[in-house]
Formats: structure tokens, sequence, C-alpha cells
């Protein structure tokens, strides 16, 4: 489709991202167009360059927390839709969190991610209560929100409350492509609002894109890299798409891996000192996700600390990996993995970096 690439050019371009630099439209849909193995190879260590002289060989542990299953919202891609009337709901209680915060930081995590579906048992009042209790046991850990879409007033309280970090993917920043992802009563709008509310209120935000999703072509990748740019977050959670059963696009095709590890690269070099994580996703899709995506640049992984016993209920898709690997009591084996490719868990906070 698109003429090779000289590596004279794509030289120029790794340089250009790595001054801060954007490649614009063009430029960036032609990068995301490579196929040449070894180009594509080359890239990957240029990304992996950046991330070793800004974070060197350790990787920043997160400890998942998924607090609940319920959700109010349609989103065609996800296995917890509200209209799946598969899913086995539940939803953790305060104790079984600060249970989870305990087993997570015996086991060293400094770092607690409370995600859910937009459940609305779990209000504002609720969270702000569970956000003090986790900070005024854990002082020394950072807490990431990953609960989806709420007021400005919810989102001040939650940080007056102590919350450090949020995550809130943007899903794709092309409008026409987010009214195929999302049910009408869901706003492209109100997404992008909430993602600017969070930056201003100082919360280490988090956007980020599936790739692969329905519909999604390289332009709206495109769209997203651009989008990005704009919002400079501090950190970007993007994986594959992955088909779920039970949901308008359980017979869709999956994101493709390699396209989803070029991404990372690009992020890398183009944002320096991002917290990118190899998301489950990945691993999912590929036994050896969590290697390849911290060779592309990645340096965060999010164990699940989630009680065993709710764990294969958060089925955002199919056969969602949460044991071995991506299970925090496994940390152990983990550690011992990524030695053997050159790489150790660093136990620290690890915020991001200005
Ligand atoms: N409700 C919160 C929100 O909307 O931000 C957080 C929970 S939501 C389930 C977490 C993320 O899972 C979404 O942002 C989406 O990118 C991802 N996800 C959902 N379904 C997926 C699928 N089928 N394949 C890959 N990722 C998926």
């Amino acid at each position: 489709m698109y003429d090779p690439i000289n590596d004279s050019v794509l030289e120029a371009w790794v340089a250009a991202l790595g001054k801060g630099q954007s490649l614009g439209r063009t430029d960036y849909l032609r990068l995301l167009s490579l196929s040449d193995r070894d180009q594509l190879a080359w890239v990957m260590g240029q990304a992996r360059a950046v991330a070793d002289r800004e974070f060197g060989r350790g990787v920043y542990i997160r400890g998942l927390i998924e607090i609940s299953n319920h959700c109010k919202n349609g989103c065609y891609y996800c296995g917890i839709r509200n209209a799946n009337v598969c899913v086995e709901r539940y939803r953790l209680s305060e104790e079984d969190i600060m249970d989870c915060c305990r087993q997570g930081y015996e086991l060293g995590f400094r770092t607690f991610v409370l995600q859910g579906g937009e459940d609305p048992f779990q209000d504002d009042d609720w969270l702000c209560e569970v956000i003090a209790m986790i900070k005024e046991k854990y002082p020394d850990c950072a807490l990431t929100l990953s609960v989806g879409e709420r007021s400005e007033q919810a989102y001040e309280r939650f940080r007056q409350a102590g919350a450090d970090r949020y995550l809130l993917r943007h899903e794709t920043a092309n409008a026409v492509h987010y009214s195929m992802l999302h049910p009408e009563s869901m706003s492209f709008e109100n997404r992008m609002r909430c993602l600017r509310t969070l930056k201003a209120l100082g919360f280490q935000t988090g956007a980020g894109m599936m790739v692969g999703s329905p519909g999604q072509t390289l332009e709206c990748l495109v769209d997203d890299l651009l989008f990005l740019e704009a919002l400079e977050p501090q950190m970007i959670g993007m994986g594959p798409f992955i088909p779920a059963p039970n949901t308008p696009f359980a017979n869709e095709p999956a994101g493709s891996v390699p396209l989803t590890l070029l991404l990372l690269s690009v992020l890398r070099l183009r944002f320096p000192r991002v917290l990118l994580p190899a998301t489950t996703a990945l691993s999912t899709l590929d036994p050896q996700g969590q290697e390849k995506g911290l060779m592309a640049g990645a340096n965060v992984i999010m164990p699940n600390l989630s009680p065993l016993t709710v764990r294969r209920k958060y089925a955002l898709y199919a056969d969602k990996k949460y044991l071995g690997n991506e299970a925090a009591e496994q940390i152990g084996s983990l550690d011992e993995k990524l030695e053997r490719i050159g790489f150790h868990i660093s136990y620290e906070r690890g915020d991001f970096k200005p």
C-alpha cells in the first residue's frame, strides 16, 4: 500500500520523536504501516534504548484489584457490559479490598489500582471512604483509580481523599469510530472532558486505546497518537482488542500483536517517561506478550491482586489471563522470568517523573 521506507527516513523519524516532535499525520501513517522485519526490530531496539535510559531494566508493578463487574454501560466490546446476562456479577466490600491491599503490601506492591465497571452501588461517597482507608493504612503507597466517567466534583473528592492516579482509556480519539464502539447513551465529548478534568485536578492521568477494535483504521490510530500528543498523559494503557463472548463484537477478529508492539515503541519514543504497561490483553493473545511488550519499550506490569474467587468473573474478553505471571501471588516466578530476559521488578511506587 505504501512505498518501502528508506532507512535514512526511518532514522530521521526516530530522531524527531526523540526530540519530542510530532511526525504529523502523513508520516505517522507511513510509520504505522512499516512491515520490514529488520526495520521493525530496529525501531523496537531504539524504543527499548530510550526505556533503558529513563528507567534502566526495572519494571514497575501495580497490584490490580477488580472491585466490581457490575456496569451500567453497554460498550459493545466489553465482556462485563450491562446487557451481558451470562456474567456472574460480584462487587467487593471495603473489607475485601483492604484484604487485597494487605496481601499486596506483604508481597511488595506499592501501587494499588482499583478498577471496576461503572457500578452505581460503589458511589462517590463509598469510594471516598475506601480511598481514605487505603491511604491511611498505606501512606507510602500510590493509589490509582479506574472507575470510569464521573462528575468533576467526584473526581475532585477522590483527589482530596488521597487518590494519586486515574486511568481512563479514551478508547479511540476518532468521534465517528467512538460511536461505532459505544451506545448512544455514551458520549465521546464526555470522555474527553473527563480526561481533561482529571489532568487539571493533578491526577497522574492515563489514557489509551485498544488496538484493532472493530472499525478501527490506521488513520484512527494516528488520531490517537495526535490526541495523546495534545493531552500529554502520564500513563498510557494500550492493548489489543480481544472479542468477548455474548457481546455485539463476539465474532470480530482480535487486534494484531505486532501492531500493538510497534505502537508501544512509537509511544515510548515520543513519550520517553510515560508509564507504559505491557497489558494482560497482550499476554492473553501471545504467551510471550509480557517479554515482547517490555522489549518494545513498556516498563509496567499490572499483576492481578483480586480475590481468586472473583478473578474469572472479571471477564472483559475471552480467555483473559489471571494466573501465572498475571497473578500477584506469583510475583516470585514473575521476577525469575524477568531476570532471565535481563529485567527485574522495581518495588518503588513508580510515579511519573516530569
Ligand atoms: N469502567 C472503567 C472505564 O471504562 O474506564 C474501567 C474498566 S474497563 C472494563 C477497562 C478497560 O478494559 C477499558 O478501558 C477497555 O479498553 C478494556 N477492555 C474492555 N473490553 C475489552 C476487550 N474486549 N478487549 C480488550 N480490552 C478491553
